[in-house]
């Protein structure tokens, strides 16, 4: 079951820190990362939430710290949560200072809002004294107005100077424990950016599409922007921000890192045929309620649900498992060879059923455990759908014929006007 790890570009180099017991940076596997939308002051609601995410595969949690009861909730939080708790600063600095105090394992401090010198300073000293990370966050939506009209707008330059002032004040006080982000909700100015935060600076990167809004168009811009640097070797942690429950944007963020090879797989892969004249379910529907029994499930295999059984078992044969259906039964398979026989009612469960078996047991020990008839009795359904529906389900071969005859009739070269003896041809018309 173990999946060769494709390989995006060698990843760029940066130096390591620490978020708790998280490693970030310097080689690190690339983590995920999310925000709670509850109130902070809300102790109980707000645990729920990180321990939602945290089963999603968080492994980091951001929290805004925005008033005195925000920070004295993570007082209460950051002893019982799960995963390390980065607190979200804007505008005041006390709040930087009391979400120290409260025990958070990150600070992320956003240089457009906060904007005193010594403040910043005064934050940063004590990050150092107590051994604890800020990420300088960087957002174009919220950029110092000098750095604006100094560059003209938001531009790449301008998100990436803004952190380098930043970690000029930092240096003042001997403190580069640091990760930076460079956020845009224009995906093109986020991946410029990052590009050339990547070239600037060797601190671990905290990749983003800020405000990119409710799925699917804020997954693809999410995946578009996160998805094309990760690809170039650059980033070291990332997030989704998604107008959607926050427990969406970490599944979002586990897929990705799965989809490119960059995190092991923990959940299941799902892959299900486009279905064609020839499928005998409604693939999408029963796709979807496999995704929705298997997905709590942490099954690192991938599963394929395919609409036939005269061509799925054979065109998902590299999938560790899948069913396929036809004369109102399932088939089962293991790597294409078909271990089970069930009714069509029965597909799903007997589905999730032999997942877990196999993840438990082994693709081998299943394969042993096969029902003895099940390969012939799938053939006879094969066979006797092939009779109904001949080789032929999708038309295709009609449709060749169409092709071949209209490409034909248009390169046939028209009749000369003239017979051979000179004489004109009479018109079709006439
Ligand atoms: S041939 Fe069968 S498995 Fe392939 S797309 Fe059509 S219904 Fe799905």
């Amino acid at each position: 079951m173990a999946r060769p790890m494709l390989i995006a570009a060698a990843r760029r180099p940066t130096r390591q820190i620490h978020v708790g017991p998280v490693a970030v940076g310097g080689g690190a596997p690339i983590s995920v990362q999310s925000m709670t939308i509850t109130k902070t002051a809300d102790v109980e609601g707000t645990l729920a939430q990180i321990y939602a995410l945290a089963s999603a595969g968080a492994d980091i949690v951001r929290c805004t710290c925005n008033e005195k009861e925000a920070a004295e909730g993570l007082a209460h939080i950051v002893p019982r949560s799960p995963v390390p708790i980065v607190a979200d600063i804007h505008f005041h600095h006390e709040m930087a200072l009391a979400a120290l105090e409260a025990g958070v394992q990150g600070l992320r401090l956003n240089p457009g809002n906060l904007r005193k010198e010594a403040e910043i300073k005064q934050v940063a000293q004590e990050a150092k004294d107590r051994g604890v990370p800020i990420r300088i966050g960087v957002n174009a939506g919220s950029l110092h107005p000098e750095l604006y009209k100094r560059f003209g707008g938001a531009t790449p330059e301008a998100l990436v100077e803004s952190a380098r002032m930043e970690l000029a004040y930092f240096a003042e006080v001997d403190f580069d424990d640091v990760k930076i982000s460079v956020k845009a909700s224009s995906v093109p100015l986020m991946i410029e950016a990052y590009r050339l935060a990547s070239e600037t600076f060797d601190h671990p990167l905290h990749l983003g599409v800020t405000e990119a809004g409710p799925p699917p168009a804020g997954l693809v811009k999410g995946t578009a922007g996160i998805g094309t640097l990760l690809a170039e070797g650059i980033g070291d942690t990332i997030r989704y921000s998604l107008t959607a429950d926050p427990v969406e944007e970490v599944k979002a963020g586990r897929q990705l890192l799965e989809a490119l090879g960059l995190r092991e797989r923990k959940s299941v892969d799902l892959i299900a045929c486009p279905s064609c004249g020839r499928a005998e379910i409604d693939v999408i529907g029963v796709a979807r309620a496999a995704q929705e029994a298997l997905e709590s499930r942490q099954l690192p295999i991938q599963v394929a649900v395919m609409g036939c059984v005269v061509n799925g078992p054979g065109e998902a044969r590299e999938a560790d498992l899948g069913i396929a259906a036809g004369r109102r039964r399932g088939h089962l398979f293991i790597k294409g060879k078909i271990v089970r026989v069930v009714p069509e009612d029965e597909m799903v469960a007997a589905l999730v059923e032999e997942a877990e078996k196999l993840v438990a047991e082994g693709i081998e020990a299943r394969l042993a455990a096969a029902d003895a008839g099940a390969e012939a009795e799938a053939e006879a359904d094969r066979r006797m759908l092939i009779e109904a529906k001949g080789e032929d389900a999708n038309h295709s071969s009609q449709k060749v014929e169409l092709i071949r005859k209209t490409i034909h009739e248009e390169r046939e070269p028209p009749a000369p006007a003239h017979d051979q003896s000179g004489n004109p041809r009479p018109s079709k018309d006439q």
